[in-house]
């Protein structure tokens, strides 16, 4: 190790899933979306003036928390964005977090926690979910420094009811209380109704999954005038311009185009129930996801074997090697077709191997 090496600060990163070169391969492993975003969003694009591109970008991003702020029907000063969601988490956490008391998130859960709070030097503690994936609200009524989860649950798909969420935010009113819903659109209701009444509610959602947007890297959050003030001054304080203006500008064309954004979730929602009830039949169980992925294993088959068969035929799943989920995938759903293709692979594979073990 070279002398200097001790002061450098050493964090194990995050792992994204993989984002291949190879374009004729069946995507289904980073939740993205399988269908384009708006047609607005195309005409933004061909509206873009590249001699702007000189000046700096609106550091209070107006057009696209405007956009927001009308989309929920909330206050301009309700609304933060930033550089997908994961930019807003990481600022949240900076902000919020900053107590000597250990941070509370599930231990099944969004594999970034652990990573920001060892990055900011956050002490945390993992409460375990309950054996069917499902949280206790209890294990979130103890002495914490702050909570986090996501609601649905990533990467089991699990939904929380409101009352489950207002149940925790009410209890725990001497710390801010981030609930992550980047997958909320496809078949939960939002806690967003809940910020007027605690101001220690921070709502977290992206345009990566719903909104078809993860290439644009716009994420935000909602919560109250204060909570959003505090978030501005750390952002203030690390960089003004952290959006860039063609992502404010594609952002907000697209999130006032609720038609396209209600066809395409819809969708995807009714491609998700067809998938459970087909990999069901092939002998797959799984948490009844209101995401737009299924958290899947098979009674006979280990999920990392499945994964490799699955990678081998450019079928790309997500794989977690963790204990208590180590036999699961996690499939995002893509088109039908995609779905399709990815069940008769699954169907063929098994069958053989069913029909090789009865020959043994
Ligand atoms: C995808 C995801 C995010 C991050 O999304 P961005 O692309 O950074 O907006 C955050 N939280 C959860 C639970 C996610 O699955």
């Amino acid at each position: 190790m070279n002398k200097w090496e001790k002061n450098v600060r050493k964090v194990v990163p995050y792992v994204p899933g993989e984002q291949p070169d190879n374009i004729n391969i069946i995507k289904l492993n980073t939740n993205e979306n399988p269908y384009p975003p708006s047609e607005n969003v195309l005409k933004a694009i061909s509206e873009i003036d590249y001699n702007n591109l000189r000046l700096y970008p609106d550091p209070t991003c107006n057009i696209l928390v405007k956009a927001i702020a009308e989309y929920y029907n909330i206050s301009d000063n309700q609304v933060f964005t930033g550089i997908g969601s994961d930019d807003v988490l990481a600022m949240a956490f900076l902000t919020f977090f900053n107590s000597d008391k250990p941070i509370l998130f599930p231990d099944i859960t969004y594999s970034f926690y652990d990573v920001w709070a060892e990055l900011f030097g956050i002490p945390y503690l993992t409460p375990e979910l309950d054996n069917n994936f499902f949280i206790n609200p209890e294990d979130y009524k103890k002495e914490n420094g702050g909570i986090i989860f996501p609601n649905p649950n990533a990467p089991t798909g699990l939904y929380q009811p409101l009352s489950t969420i207002e149940d925790i935010v009410k209890y725990n009113s001497d710390v801010i209380v981030i609930i992550d819903e980047a997958y909320i659109d496809f078949g939960g209701e939002s806690a967003i109704k809940l910020i007027d009444k605690y101001d220690n509610l921070l709502i977290v959602q992206t345009f990566s999954k719903s909104r078809s947007m993860a290439g644009m890297r716009i994420g935000f959050a909602i919560g109250s005038p204060i909570l959003i003030k505090y978030l501005n001054d750390a952002k203030y304080s690390f960089n003004s311009y952290t959006m860039n203006q063609t992502a404010l500008n594609l952002g907000a064309a697209c999130i006032k185009d609720k038609a396209h954004f209600n066809k395409t979730v819809k969708k995807i929602i009714d491609t998700r129930e067809m998938t459970k009830k087909q990999l069901a039949k092939i002998g797959f169980s799984f948490p009844d996801s209101m995401a737009n992925f299924i958290f899947a294993r098979h009674k006979d088959i280990p999920a990392k074997e499945l994964f490799l068969a699955l990678k081998q035929n450019n079928i790309f799943v997500r794989y977690f090697d963790k204990p208590r989920i180590n036999n699961f995938l996690r499939i995002t759903i893509g088109t039908d077709e995609e779905m399709n293709t990815m069940i008769n692979f699954l169907k063929n594979y098994i069958n053989k191997l069913s029909v090789r073990q009865s020959l043994i």
